[in-house]
């Protein structure tokens, strides 16, 4: 029998996620001697024994894993035999300076879910059930290593039986931070939006019972606070709206409670099934059914909804609960618990005094957040994920590079924010933040940067952030230690840059960056851009051709300053006395002022957006003039965009210099006349949809001509819109382009902060 000893270093998730038991019983069951210990960057195992079965133990390692552990990389050597005779689990003290990634937020795992229907179970129904492999992380850890002490946990001490199953390796819960039950954990309570407690037996059948009568209930979940109510009642939903302020279209999302429940509303492929069921249960935006019976006025003027399924044992209460009396459970809203803008809210008194204009109940509990994180929301395009809001169950997974990096804190956009700290090849990019110009919010983006640094232990060496100099993000950056290197990011620069990272590609490649506005280096507000990058810097090839904004800012929230604009460009004022619709909606003194505005250059800076040449086409359509949330106005275009016309519009290229600009006009004439002549509106915006397809395909083959690049990158807000990447993906793909896209990182502005570290880290090498 050949014996042998080795040393087995292993990085990644390793640390919270079971993994030290996990090795515990296999080295056992494989009677294998030796210890294992974390790290200050993972795991290490010394192990001896057979050859043959170590093996198996290595080949065991990565087949049998604990489901929350995410390795990244294994490395053995061999060592001296040391006689060893048991296998057991050392502790570790932290050492200075390490880090290592900690796990997201995760949903209750089976076996857990079990437990909590069995009634001979000390758990059943016990609303915060949790093990190894389930249960909140990132939003109880209050400092690292992630021992009890440091969670918000550490105010609830655990009963004899907690404890023994906490120290027995052998037990499913060995060193589950939160374990907690009846007896010694935390628990719900249901509270009037006075304050005062509402007196009942059980306070989960109660909330189910006033959100059957028509009630908005705030209910406290993993990351913060979800306003409930009743998905089916048209009534509710629009009292909903109206406390909630401002957001009178703005789609809000449903919980379900299982895939077949969910396949009673929508359409639901394989992919969109496993990205519902999996352990990050994010929101899958999913195509809705013809007959779909949710409220009209969740997802108006939207052919998809937000759904997600059960992800904490109290949300699988509330459904249980809810079927004692329905044949199947009540479908309901849950949307973020804030008032628009603001940060989710998270601590119970903060809910009360917030969101007591909103919510006629609260369901509470007494386990502290001590981070907020919004659920993410991801949607399946061109067959693979792609996700649009990377929070709950993802952040802070890093994002891990092909390169190393320095120590940066890129500081990200302005809307829908994120920020992104590098170390080594890690890239631990934030929760949602959301819109800075929110007070409340600018605060959640400067405690979760220091809380970030905190975690892993990064101290930055540089600072990178937009380019534009009236971000919210960019004076952060500016007010930032002066002592340390800042550097500037063009903004669609970081989108590609983003787009690559995410891609592990490291050549210069095509950019093609459609997107609302981002600041340009000419000063211009940019967003039709197609550029060749490589992650030092890029070369702006082409571009939408420039067109005021009248009134800046507020061109964004009313496209039909943008429709006058363009009209206005290519009709000059004889678009007054065009048979226009759209004419007839707006008094002509007040076009008249936007029309002063762009002559006298008032406010009005030019820009090259698409998303503002979506915003005019949308608002010459009648479909949207103003909008209520960022991106409506195209994203209604979309949703009447008809599958089946193949046509599109006229365009120019024209050259400027060394820059192709790449000229509407005709395709706006185009959409003039064939709205005079009467054409559905879901045939122009296809034919508008196309005829970008077409403009994206012919300037990459001139630009692969000019260049001899082949490899064509897409990023950028206005990439969302699904109808118009999957065709462009289509397009290129078969004129012979190598495509990339967006899947793990949002395509929109919350992914622009990966690209600003990558770029700043690779021009302080260069
Ligand atoms: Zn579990
Ligand atoms: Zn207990
Ligand atoms: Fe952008």
């Amino acid at each position: 029998m050949n014996k042998e000893a080795i040393r087995v270093e292993i990085k990644g998730i390793v640390q919270g996620v079971g993994f030290r038991p996990f090795i515990y019983r296999l080295a056992k069951r494989l009677r294998l001697a030796g210890v294992v210990f974390n790290s200050s960057s993972g795991v290490v195992i010394e192990i001896e024994g057979k050859e043959s079965s170590i093996d198996t133990f290595l080949k065991k390692i990565v087949l049998d894993a604990p489901p929350l552990a995410k390795i990244d990389n294994i490395d053995f050597s061999f060592q001296p035999l040391n006689n060893r005779t048991s296998f057991e689990i050392k502790e570790s003290l932290p050492e200075e300076g390490g880090f290592i990634p900690i796990a997201p937020d995760i949903s209750i795992c089976k076996e857990c879910l079990n437990e909590l229907f069995l009634p001979t179970d000390k758990r059943f129904q016990y609303p915060f059930i949790n093990c190894t492999n389930c249960g909140p992380r990132f939003t109880i850890i209050k400092d690292v290593p992630y021992d009890r002490e440091q969670t918000t946990m550490d105010k609830f001490r655990m009963c004899q039986d907690c404890t023994s199953e906490y120290i027995d390796p052998d037990n499913r819960r060995y060193h589950a931070q939160p374990n907690a039950c009846h007896i010694c954990g935390p628990e719900v309570k249901l509270v009037k939006n006075d304050g005062s407690e509402v007196k009942c037996t059980d306070p989960i059948k109660e909330t189910v019972f006033l959100l059957k009568k028509g009630n908005i209930v705030a209910i406290k979940g993993l990351g913060g606070f979800h306003l409930a109510c009743d998905a089916t009642n048209d009534e509710v939903v629009t009292r909903l709206r109206a406390r909630k302020k401002r957001e009178k279209a703005k789609p809000f999302a449903i919980m379900l409670f299982d895939v077949s429940q969910v396949k009673e509303y929508c359409q639901v492929n394989k992919i969109e099934e496993e990205l519902l069921s999996s352990p990050q249960r994010p929101i899958v935006l999913l195509k809705k059914l013809k007959d779909c019976q949710i409220a009209k006025n969740v997802a108006s003027n939207n052919n998809y909804l937000g759904v997600i399924l059960p992800y904490t044992p109290l949300h699988y209460l509330l459904f249980h609960s809810s079927l004692a009396t329905r044949h199947s459970p009540l479908p309901l809203v849950m949307t973020s618990g804030n008032l628009s803008d603001e940060p989710l809210t998270k601590d119970n008194d903060e809910a009360i005094k917030r969101l007591g204009g909103i919510a006629d109940y609260f369901l509470v509990h007494n386990r502290k957040i001590h981070i907020s994180c919004d659920d993410s929301v991801t949607s399946v395009v061109a067959k693979k994920e792609s996700i649009i809001r990377r929070s709950r169950g993802y952040a802070p997974l890093p994002i891990i590079l092909k390169f190393q990096l320095k120590q940066i804190l890129s500081t990200g956009a302005e809307l829908k924010n994120t920020f992104c700290l590098t170390r080594e090849n890690y890239a631990f990019i934030s929760q949602h933040i959301g819109d800075l110009k929110n007070y409340e919010t600018l605060k959640y983006y400067q405690e979760s940067i220091e809380h970030f640094k905190r975690l892993f232990r990064i101290e930055p060496e540089i600072i990178a952030h937009d380019l534009h100099p009236d971000y919210l993000s960019t004076k952060f950056a500016q007010d930032y230690s002066s002592l340390i290197p800042h550097i500037a990011i063009q903004h669609h620069h970081a989108h590609i840059a983003s787009c690559m990272a995410e891609n592990d590609m490291d050549e210069p490649v095509i950019g093609v960056a459609f997107d609302g506005i981002g600041y340009g280096t000419d000063g211009n507000m940019w967003g039709g851009e197609f550029m060749m990058a490589d992650y030092q810097s890029f070369n702006r090839m082409a571009h939408l051709k420039y067109i005021p904004m009248p009134g800046g800012d507020m061109a964004t929230k009313e496209p039909y300053r943008m429709a006058i604009s363009y009209l206005y460009a290519i009709f000059g004022r004889d678009f007054m006395d065009l048979e226009l619709d759209f004419n007839k909606r707006f008094k002509k003194e007040n076009v008249e002022i936007l029309l002063k505005m762009i002559d006298k250059k008032i406010n009005s800076p030019l820009t090259s957006s698409c998303g503002r040449l979506f915003d005019a086409v949308s608002s010459m359509l009648g479909i949207c003039d103003k909008i209520d949330y960022e991106a409506q106005a195209s994203m209604e275009l979309e949703m009447i965009a008809a599958d089946k016309v193949k046509k599109g519009y006229d365009y120019e290229i024209i050259p400027s210099n060394d820059i192709l600009v790449i000229d509407p006009a005709p395709l706006i004439s185009g959409i003039i006349r064939d709205i005079l002549n009467n054409i559905a509106s879901k045939s122009i915006s296809a034919k508008f949809h196309n005829t970008l397809v077409e403009i994206i395909d012919e300037v990459c083959v001139i630009l692969k001509n000019r260049v001899g690049i082949n490899k064509v990158v897409l990023s950028g807000g206005v990439f969302q819109n699904r109808y118009l990447i999957e065709k462009v993906i289509i397009r290129l793909t078969n004129d012979g382009f190598m495509c990339y896209h967006h899947s793990q990182v949002p395509t929109n502005d919350a992914g622009i902060s990966l690209g600003q570290a990558v770029i700043a880290g690779n021009q302080v090498i260069g």
